[in-house]
Formats: C-alpha cells, sequence, structure tokens
C-alpha cells in the first residue's frame, strides 16, 4: 500500500471547496454573507454568464487591511469567533473561515479593498496561490471579483444545471438574504440588466414588494409575537393569494435563511383550513432569538441548524399566523359594517 502523507493545502481546500461552493450562487451567497457581516448598508452582486465567466460583489463595509489579506484567504482563519464558547454563540454569518480560501481554490479572484482611512489594497489569486498583491487606490469597502469558476474542477463544471437554472438559484438566494436584510441595499444585475434592487430603508413591506412584486406586497398582512425565548414576526399573505409551491415561505433566523420544513409547516399550520390543498402562501417569517439557542455548525452552507426548543417555536409561530388572519378578518368585517 502507498504511504500515509498530508495533502498540500491547495488540494485540501479544493476538497473544502466540494462542500461549501457547489455551483455560482454559493459564491454569491458567501460573498454577500461576508458584505453583511462587515456592516455594509449597500451591496451590489453583477454577475456574468449565470456566474461561471464572472461574479463581483461590491460592498461599503469595513473593509480588509493590506497585512489581513493572506489570512482573510486562509482556511479556517475567521475575523468572527475566537474560542469554543463564540462557536455556540453565533453572531455573524460567517465564522468557519472557508468561504474565500475555497472559492479563490476553484477560480481566479481578485480582491480591491480599503479600511477607513487606508489606501487600499489589490491582491490576485488563482487556483488556491496568491499571485499579485499591491497597493491600489480603493474607497472603503471591498470588491471581490471571481472569475471562470469551476475552471480547475471540470467534474464541477458537469453537474451544473443549466444556465437558466443557475440564474435562477442566484436570484433566489440574494432575494431570500434581501429579505432577511430590509436595512440593507442591495442591487442584483444580471450582464448589466437589474434583476432586484432593494430600498434598503428598513421597511419589510418596501423589500416584499422589491422582491415579489408590488401586487403581492399590497396584499401582505403584518404580525408580531413572542415568547420567553423567540420573537417571531414579518409578513404572510391573506388568504386570497396563494401559490403553487412552498418556496415562498422564507425562515430567517437571526437574518439567515434557512430551510426548515417543520417551521414551514407551522406557517401553513397557521392557515389551517383557510387555505386550500396544494395552495401555499407567501411569508417572510423572521426569528429573532439568542444565538446559544442555535447550533449553525451543522452544515457547512449552514442552510440547515440545529434549534433549541424547536416545538415552542412552531407552536408561536403557528398561533401568530392565525392571530395576524383573525385580526384580519375582524378588521375586513368592520370595514362592512361601516
Ligand atoms: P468567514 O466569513 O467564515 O470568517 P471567509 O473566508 O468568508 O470566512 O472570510 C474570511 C475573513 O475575511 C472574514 O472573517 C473577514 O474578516 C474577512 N472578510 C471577508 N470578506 C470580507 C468583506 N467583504 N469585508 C470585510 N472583511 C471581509
Ligand atoms: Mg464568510
Amino acid at each position: 500500500m502507498a504511504q500515509i502523507h498530508e495533502l498540500s493545502e491547495t488540494l485540501t481546500n479544493q476538497i473544502a471547496a466540494g462542500e461549501v461552493i457547489e455551483r455560482p450562487a454559493s459564491v454569491v451567497k458567501e460573498l454577500v454573507e461576508n458584505a453583511i457581516d462587515a456592516g455594509s448598508t449597500r451591496i451590489r452582486i453583477d454577475f456574468v454568464d449565470a456566474g461561471l465567466k464572472q461574479i463581483i460583489v461590491q460592498d461599503n463595509g469595513s473593509g480588509i487591511a493590506s497585512d489581513q489579506i493572506d489570512l482573510a484567504f486562509t482556511r479556517h482563519a475567521t475575523s468572527k469567533i475566537n474560542n469554543e464558547h463564540d462557536l455556540f454563540n453565533v453572531a455573524t454569518l460567517g465564522f468557519r473561515g472557508e468561504a474565500l480560501a475555497s472559492i479563490a481554490a476553484v477560480a481566479h479572484v481578485d480582491i480591491l479593498t480599503s479600511t477607513k482611512g487606508d489606501i487600499g489594497t489589490h491582491a490576485s489569486f488563482s487556483g488556491g496561490v496568491k499571485k499579485s498583491q499591491e497597493e491600489a487606490s480603493a474607497r472603503k469597502g471591498t470588491q471581490v471579483i471571481v472569475k471562470d469558476l469551476f475552471y480547475n474542477t471540470p467534474a464541477r463544471l458537469k453537474y451544473l444545471r443549466s444556465p437558466r437554472t443557475e440564474i435562477m438559484k442566484i436570484v433566489d438566494i440574494v432575494n431570500r438574504i434581501a429579505l432577511g436584510y430590509p436595512q440593507i441595499s442591495i442591487t442584483l444585475a444580471n450582464n448589466g440588466r437589474v434583476l432586484l434592487r432593494t430600498a434598503g430603508n428598513g421597511n419589510l413591506q418596501q423589500t416584499v414588494a422589491n422582491v415579489y412584486g408590488r401586487h403581492i406586497a399590497e396584499k401582505m398582512l403584518p404580525f408580531k409575537k413572542a415568547d420567553n425565548d423567540f420573537e417571531v414576526s414579518g409578513l404572510l399573505s391573506k388568504p386570497e393569494l396563494t401559490r403553487s409551491t412552498r418556496n415562498f415561505i422564507s425562515i430567517l433566523l437571526n437574518g439567515r435563511y434557512i430551510r426548515n420544513f417543520k417551521l414551514a409547516s407551522a406557517v401553513m399550520d397557521g392557515y389551517g383550513s383557510r387555505l386550500a390543498a396544494k395552495h401555499y402562501p407567501v411569508a417572510v417569517i423572521a426569528i429573532h432569538v439568542d444565538p446559544l439557542l442555535v447550533d449553525v455548525n451543522v452544515h457547512p452552507t449552514k442552510r440547515e441548524v440545529r434549534l433549541s426548543k424547536e416545538k415552542a417555536l412552531s407552536r408561536l409561530i403557528t398561533s401568530a399566523v392565525s392571530e395576524a388572519l383573525v385580526n384580519n378578518i375582524e378588521q375586513q368585517s368592520d370595514a362592512f359594517s361601516n
């Protein structure tokens, strides 16, 4: 048998990239999450050829100091957590320190970044190796340019779906992130054509209008309810507005978009018989909870999380939804009797 040996850093980064960076939409998600963690108020995403030729994410956040660039692209290097306690108390979207290293392992990456008051830095990475770094004038914030994604991993390229599907996945993830952060103005453009622009004024209904259109935003009801552990709030479609899939239910846990079948079902339960079979609502469910009750470290992409007291949360969501719908009916009948 061959000798056991440690794999090179380039190779381990490529292996890790397989988990975190599945497709162009994963790059967009990771870069936009970094922009949010950096405290940005404006984020612009541009992509070309379904993200395979180029993805650019520009933010106005904290920027990265020139002497931190190498670390930013090193796997398991992060500014977001320090110790074990922090790992179970994650308040940022990122914390694994994997995204930039993974993206740079499977693409050509340029970064232009500047912290407040410094000149700015430009650096280039290819196939996991830094090619250059120099001073460059830049506004405060960060621009990451990802070119030729998966150029060195043909198997990954082959596994991708049609450009149309890949674009839909990019749009979907940016829509969900936008719904979780109505206070951030997010712009998404495909080949220069703007697909989404949110106002970023903190108004969720406005954000829903930006994402799904005004005709939908107008049919949404606000709700809010809390127990000792959770606060749930957001917008729900009136029962007359339905969709043919569950995909218009967005669950946002401390801003993070998560997939959770049980919580989506809790929303449906709140509608009860007000929804016909195979009809689904549009809903934005923002859950606020102490990060100590959430384990985000179960899946590399963090799309699935482990929640303490999930049953109690489900009940809270169901009753919040059902109360909002009852109030709506009462308001409507008041309007008739006036
Ligand atoms: P993580 O987000 O898990 O920390 P990443 O690989 O995504 O790991 O990023 C590594 C580090 O680079 C971050 O911890 C952060 O300090 C820095 N960084 C990445 N993107 C940005 C950005 N857009 N603005 C400021 N800092 C950033
Ligand atoms: Mg990150």
